[in-house]
């Protein structure tokens, strides 16, 4: 297997693009040789990114969404960003079960849901100009000897 590789995909702020971010990544993470709990967990982790992307940082208005992913080794490094409206206090906005919009039934664990499917999380916002988050998972390959499956 190559052992470095990286996409980039750009897309609008729309909810039909959290399905087509979950399907973008799974194929490139797929090269890695993933399980089928290794691959829903990653696909969870980039689905509540991108939702929150659509939905907080743009709020509804239209903007474009970047996906961006890279292999080395057996580590898989996910970047999603958008320019939207940034958060003011990341550390607050990380708590579990903060949102800014409870009215929408929001329940606050998409930070949360990405720190226990991901080895790593990381993330930077600037009030105003936008939101990069940073996760990063190691693949476990399948022992090839004295595995059972
Ligand atoms: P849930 O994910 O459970 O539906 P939520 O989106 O409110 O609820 P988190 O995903 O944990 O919860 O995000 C917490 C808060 O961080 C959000 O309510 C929002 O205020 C802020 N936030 C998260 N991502 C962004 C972003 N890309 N741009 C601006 N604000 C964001
Ligand atoms: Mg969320």
């Amino acid at each position: 297997m190559r052992e470095h590789n990286e996409m980039e995909t750009i897309f609008l702020s729309v909810p039909e693009n959290e399905s087509f971010a979950r399907v973008v990544i799974a194929a490139f993470a797929v090269q890695l040789s993933p399980t089928v709990s290794e691959i829903a967990d990653i696909k969870t982790a980039v689905s509540e990114a991108v939702t929150n992307a659509i939905v907080h940082g743009y709020e509804g208005t239209r903007g474009m969404v970047t996906l961006r992913a890279m292999i080395d080794g057996t580590t898989l490094s996910i970047e999603i960003s958008d320019k939207g409206k940034g958060i003011a206090d990341v550390e607050q906005a990380m708590e579990p079960f903060f949102t800014t919009h409870p009215e929408q039934e929001r329940s606050g664990m998409g930070f949360s849901v990405m720190q226990t499917f991901m080895d790593d999380l990381h993330v930077s916002s600037t009030p105003g100009s936008g939101t990069i988050i940073r996760m990063r998972k190691r693949i476990r390959r399948l022992a090839s000897v004295g595995g059972t499956h």
